[in-house]
């Protein structure tokens, strides 16, 4: 092999290498930054902060279930509320944050799933620092979905 072919062999390989690597940093970022489900809407009431709700399932007289994908901006968070069949949240992205009337707030991640019992009033939402997102499974729904109160102050939600 001559200096030139030389050359440009080790030039082309050194342009593919560059490129794999590239690639690989690009599934790196989306696998971090990319949900599985649409964003959906922006809430615009109920929330303080920026939040998405995209519904995955929709309520119906057979399954009477609805079930939405919500992520909440960093510091983004819903109001304090009541669900008079329950909720169930399975938690997909991010670090969020979970209070009880009455109970110190709970860090949620990745992996977690929360139960929450008729009637026990509640919020939920991102942390401070970082997005969250999880998954909301409103079940019996003939019985109510969800009853709105009050927003979740400042001094509330920094008292983690
Ligand atoms: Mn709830």
């Amino acid at each position: 092999m001559n200096t030139g072919l030389r050359l440009a062999a080790v030039f082309i390989a050194f342009l593919f290498q560059t490129t794999l690597k590239a690639q690989t940093m690009n599934t790196k970022e989306n696998q971090t930054t990319t949900s599985i489900f649409a964003k959906g809407e922006k809430a615009t009431q109920n929330f303080t902060g920026t939040a998405w709700v995209k519904t995955l399932v929709a309520n119906d007289d057979t399954l009477t279930t609805i079930i939405s994908n919500v992520m909440f901006e960093a510091g983004a968070r819903n109001y304090w509320h009541t669900h008079p069949a329950g909720q169930i949240l399975i938690c997909t992205e991010g670090t969020g944050y979970y209070q009880e009337k009455g109970k110190p707030i709970q860090t949620l991640y990745a992996g977690d799933v929360v139960k929450i019992l008729p009637g026990v009033e509640h919020w939920h939402g991102a942390s401070p620092t970082s997005s969250f997102t999880h998954i909301a499974i409103n079940v019996n729904t003939e019985k109510g979905v969800v009853n709105w109160l009050k927003p979740v102050t400042d001094e509330e939600y920094n008292s983690k």
